[in-house]
């Protein structure tokens, strides 16, 4: 750029312009590391790094808050202060990457973290497309996994947009337990999710993830796992199931161990392959359900057992 003035190249030379600013790490005890990163206008957000064994999965946040009001969800009581841009989106796993992880890699990308993915979808869509581009990051779209409260119209449309996995919060049996603790059911009612689901453009030996958030008492009974079985009858899908994960005033109760496992079973032999999430970072305030932008956590600990 020789054609430039000095002055101008040199101030050119100095200047950057990341959209997300890195603030802040936590560490966990089980080696989770929770990045507090800010936007240019001030707003707080994070995206957390989880060691899976032989590599890490980063979770990656796609609005600042979020406006679907789960009751079991601490991101919901933020309300939404404003949906992430593609930079904003693409810069997390800039950062992510910029971590020095020993001699292990960032190898699963799941947006999982703080916002709903699908109330975000222009900026989500074109933020996979960076990040799966040759050019761009070069992620293989089999390493993204997109998660989604159940915003069933635009759930086939994700899938023809972009070659990524999907995962759908389910969380509910019945339509009346589901619209209790997620308000999108009234809108997209538990039918009209699976419409959705068969619609999506699954590729050969790929499933889609059902995430079933457990809450003591209220979703784990065995005539819960019975029905959701029936649910997911036709479909190909595998189950994972998250003990709840306790915040300040979240007012509900982790399921027992051996509940869990009993629940698990009833789906294991009806053929549906069903893993229990032993969610990572609650030190921290890390874990599923628990990002709000801050350094937290400000509650009690579950004890492990
Ligand atoms: N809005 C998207 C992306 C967030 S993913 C979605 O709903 O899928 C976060 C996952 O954590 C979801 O499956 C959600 O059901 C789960 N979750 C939310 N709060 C939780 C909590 N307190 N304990 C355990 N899991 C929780």
């Amino acid at each position: 750029m020789k054609n430039l003035p000095a002055l101008l190249r040199e101030a050119l030379g100095s200047m950057t312009a990341p959209a997300l600013k890195h603030t802040e790490t936590l560490y966990s005890k089980d080696g989770t590391q929770k990045l507090l990163l800010e936007t240019s206008d001030g707003h707080r957000l994070e995206t957390v790094l989880i060691p899976m064994g032989d590599f890490y999965t980063q979770c990656v946040s796609t609005q600042v808050g979020c406006r679907l009001g789960c009751t079991f969800c601490l991101t919901a009581t933020m309300g939404l202060s404003r949906h992430l841009g593609a930079h904003e989106i693409v810069d997390q796993v800039h950062i992510g990457r910029s971590v020095d992880l020993g001699d292990q890699k960032i190898r699963n990308y799941v947006f999982m973290g703080m916002g709903e993915p699908l109330d975000n979808m222009d900026h989500l869509v074109r933020a996979c497309r960076i990040m799966i581009d040759d050019k761009g990051l070069n992620i293989s779209g089999r390493r993204i996994t997109v998660s989604t409260a159940g915003l069933a119209n635009r759930i086939p449309e994700l899938g023809h947009e972009v070659p990524v996995n999907l995962a759908i919060s389910l969380n509910g049996s019945t339509d009346e337990q589901r619209t209790e603790i997620m308000p999108i059911n009234r809108k997209y009612n538990m039918a009209e999710l699976k419409k959705a689901l068969l619609e999506f453009p699954l590729p050969k030996r790929r499933r889609i993830t059902i995430e079933y958030v457990m809450l003591g008492g209220f979703n784990d009974s065995l005539a819960d796992a019975n029905r959701l079985s029936r649910y997911l009858h036709g479909l190909r899908v595998k189950v994972n199931l998250i003990p709840w994960n306790p915040f300040e005033e979240g007012d509900y109760k982790r399921p027992s161990d051996d509940g869990v496992r009993a629940f698990q079973k009833i789906l294991v032999n009806k053929g549906i392959a069903t893993s229990i999430r032993i969610s990572k970072g609650l030190d921290i305030g890390a874990a599923c359900g628990q990002l709000d932008g801050l350094p937290g956590p400000d509650t009690e600990l579950p004890t492990a057992g």
